[in-house]
């Protein structure tokens, strides 16, 4: 059975803000963020990882302003920028004002490096006049001194309590359009202080395991943290804070969502049997050879690609395309009917092919298409290898055998 949003627990209601032109929380599709390496003074680089990332999936896109160049690279970027632009603000109040004459779209605040009431109203005055959001943006690793010492270390409720005194010094010069995360890269840690927030505040919260490190595992730890709130209803925006490309980031952001069945499909989804003792084909080989091409297309299509006909058509059926080894052929099958079967070094080419059809002409005229003897052709490949192997595709029996007669030495 598909993974819809709907088998998760409902999404937590909060306010919603609006970061330029995306909303974030209330009923708003959950978004995606990611965030810029390059010098933000480097107008044309940090342009170009933008669109890389916008095209990646990311709806926001987060650059630091750390230094008066910077402030004048983000004017020169939000006007060309095809996604909202955050600023990120430590330290310096006279960034966060200069990224607001600047015209960004959102700031992001770490409450743990700028400490000064007066400093934090300021900014907070001047991004209520001109209708910009902020992020209250505590982070475990930055915390302020006297909650760290006060909590006996950065744990949940020292977080929250961070967040909740930032927010009071916003409400008192009136200004509430907020959002905000707790992180840490403790995923434990980062997944408690999440949920106290959800019960604390009604603003949104933006996800983030982070410093979540290297690939794979940064890729873990993050999803581990995100996804485990996401399926208990809290976030309404998130990032994963991984030490690689930041296009990385903005492409896990967008398949989890994807898998969690919270955003619609995009592009490639492209499922692959783990393969066994049963795989008539290297699996790896055809699936990475697959989603190469396939993810060229940039169809929004669910691809299986299975290691032998036996299992393969029936365990992939809910799949729009998928392709099954067997007998040095492929089985090709759309919604797990058999529409063709081709030439075993022919499966991703067929594959591709039949995407593109499918993209053109839709699932149903492929099907009603489809080569009436392939079913046939099919049956025989399954029944001759059901026959070959039977259900036992380790040979148990020879194996047993073989062990008896070691312990018999
Ligand atoms: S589809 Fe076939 S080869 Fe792949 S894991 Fe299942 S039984 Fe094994």
């Amino acid at each position: 059975m598909d993974v819809t949003a709907s088998s998760l627990s409902p999404r937590r209601l909060t306010r919603q803000i609006s970061v330029g032109s995306v909303k974030v929380g209330g009923d708003a599709p959950i978004s995606v963020q990611s965030m810029t390496t390059t010098k933000t003074a480097d107008v044309e680089a940090t342009l170009a990882q933008i669109y890389a990332l916008a095209g990646a999936g990311a709806d926001i896109v987060r650059c630091t302003c750390n230094e008066r160049a910077a402030a004048e690279g983000l004017a020169q970027i939000i006007p060309r920028s095809p996604v909202p632009i955050v600023a990120d603000i430590h330290f310096h109040v006279e960034m966060a004002l200069a990224a607001l004459e600047a015209g960004v779209h959102g700031l992001r605040l770490n409450p743990g490096n700028l400490r000064k009431p007066e400093e934090i109203r300021l900014v907070a005055r001047e991004a209520r006049d001109r209708g910009v959001p902020i992020r209250i943006g505590v982070n475990a690793g930055s915390l302020h001194p006297d909650i760290y010492d006060r909590f006996g270390g950065a744990t949940p409720e020292a977080l929250v309590e961070s967040a909740r005194i930032e927010l009071a010094y916003f409400q008192e010069v009136d200004f509430d359009d907020v959002k905000i995360s707790v992180k840490a890269s403790s995923v434990a840690t980062m997944i408690a202080a999440y949920r106290l927030a959800s019960e604390t505040f009604k603003h949104p919260l933006h996800l983030g395991v982070t410093e979540a490190g290297p690939l794979p595992g940064g890729l873990l730890k993050g999803t581990a943290g995100i996804a485990t709130l996401l399926a208990e209803g809290i976030g309404d925006t998130l990032r994963y804070s991984l030490t690689a490309d930041p296009v990385e980031e903005a492409k896990a952001g967008r398949q989890l969502l994807e898998a969690l069945g919270l955003r619609e499909r995009t592009g490639l989804d492209l499922i692959a049997c783990p393969s066994c003792g049963r795989a008539e084909v290297d699996v790896i080989s055809v699936a990475t050879k697959a989603q190469e091409a396939l993810i060229a297309l940039d169809i929004p299509i669910q691809v299986a690609v299975m290691g032998c006909v036996v299992n393969g058509p029936g365990e992939a059926r809910h799949a729009d395309l998928g392709i099954a080894a067997g007998r040095r052929r492929g089985h090709l099958f759309i919604r797990g009917q058999i529409i063709r079967v081709v030439p075993e070094d022919e499966m991703v080419e067929a594959l591709v092919d039949e995407a593109q059809r499918i993209a053109k002409e839709g699932i149903e005229a492929r099907l009603a298409a489809r080569d009436v003897s392939a079913e046939a052709d099919a049956a025989a490949d399954r029944a001759a290898l059901l026959d070959a192997k039977g259900v036992d595709a380790n040979n148990a029996s020879q194996v047993i055998e073989r062990i008896r007669r070691r312990d018999e030495h």
